[in-house]
């Protein structure tokens, strides 16, 4: 699974932070951000909902196969 943020759309609304805190959180100016190191090992449902509670549909969840 690969996990990014379109930087260009979020506007920190922050609830994918709220939604899946292990693998979202805001940067300094409280956009969201993918936390170090789980863009791409990290999965379930949270992630999902996450990236459906986004208002702005910023959020990508992508199957990576191999
Ligand atoms: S929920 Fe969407 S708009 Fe809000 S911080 Fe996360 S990516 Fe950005």
């Amino acid at each position: 699974m690969r996990i990014s943020i379109d930087t260009d759309v979020c506007i920190g609304a922050g609830q994918c932070a709220l939604v899946s805190p292990e693998v979202f959180t805001q940067d300094d100016d409280g956009f969201g951000t993918v936390v170090p190191g789980r863009a791409s090992d990290a999965g379930g449902p949270l992630v999902r909902e996450a990236a459906r509670s986004c208002p702005v549909r910023a959020i990508t969840v992508e199957e990576v196969t191999a």
